[in-house]
């Protein structure tokens, strides 16, 4: 299971390294511009495609290729087995599910689609190669503190992110395309709830897979999201002047 060596070992600690610069710079970048899609699409990004397609293409390799890199893995010890399938699951949802059950969402640019496709096929490789053949974990990992604390950071997280998501998509009824005020759930602590549980979900597979490669992608989600959610609150708070005012912007009670 261990065979690749530490050539491979010293690129995924690079790759990490640059998921984070990666993120940092997003969120310097997204102080300026506004992620282009979604509210904020725009025609200078490159020509439009429709959601359903976009999101289906662009998310798709963060499940294909952890899947492919697992399949050549002999025999599996249960702690990595466990964490890839964690990793797996969220993305089922969200290249298999979401995708099909956008309401009038806008189209993506171009340029975003291919940003986020690359994303996906990067970090899947990443997350995917690491769990599969470099993660070493004591037997009775899955009894750990560290783990336990994590799985139930992931899970909560992800319940948070697909329930905020079916707030958001019921706001709409068959037809309309404009914006509501989100509320219910999370929504009525943070305007990114969906954001917000996304973070929770990362920071708590992060917590229990303890390696460097889920670290880098639960700051680099935190980076990125927290950076939409600002824009969207702010958004919010200029379009809707009862948009209630105690609303915190992605983390309950603090930010
Ligand atoms: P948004 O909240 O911008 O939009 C989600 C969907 O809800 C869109 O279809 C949008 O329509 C609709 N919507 C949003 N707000 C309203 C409103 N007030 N009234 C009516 N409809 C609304 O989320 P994103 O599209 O940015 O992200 C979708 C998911 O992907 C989230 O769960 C997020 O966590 C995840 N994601 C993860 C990233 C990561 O780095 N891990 C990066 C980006 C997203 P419309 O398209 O018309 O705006």
């Amino acid at each position: 299971q261990r065979a690749a060596g530490p050539r491979e070992q010293r690129l995924l600690g690079l790759l990490s390294y640059g998921l984070v610069a990666l993120g940092a710079v997003s969120a310097l970048l997204l102080r300026f511009i506004p992620m282009p899609y979604g509210r904020y699409s725009s025609r200078r990004f490159g020509w439009l495609l429709p959601a359903r397609p976009a999101w289906l293409l662009q998310e798709l390799p963060a499940l294909i290729v952890p899947l492919a890199l697992s399949a050549c893995i002999p025999s599996w010890r249960l702690p990595n087995a466990v964490l890839l399938l964690c990793f797996v699951l969220h993305y089922v949802n969200r290249a298999l599910i979401f995708p099909f059950l956008i309401r009038q969402g806008k189209p993506t640019p171009f340029f975003t689609f291919l940003l986020a496709l690359l994303f996906c096929i990067y970090n899947g490789y990443l997350q995917g190669r690491s769990l599969s053949t470099y993660a070493e974990y004591p037997s009775d990992w899955l009894k750990h503190p560290c783990f336990i604390a994590g799985f139930l950071g992931w899970l909560i997280g992800m319940v948070i992110n697909i329930h905020s998501d079916h707030i958001l998509r019921n706001l709409r009824k068959p037809g309309e395309t404009g914006y509501k005020i989100p509320r219910g759930g999370m929504f009525e602590y943070v305007s990114g709830a969906n954001f917000f549980g996304e973070i929770l979900e990362w920071l708590g597979f992060a917590l229990a897979c303890c390696t460097i490669e889920s670290l880098a992608f639960a700051l680099c989600t935190l980076f990125i999201l927290s950076s939409r959610a600002k824009q969207h609150h702010q958004w919010y708070l200029e379009k809707f002047e009862d948009y209630p005012k105690n609303r915190k912007i992605v983390i309950p009670f603090v930010y």
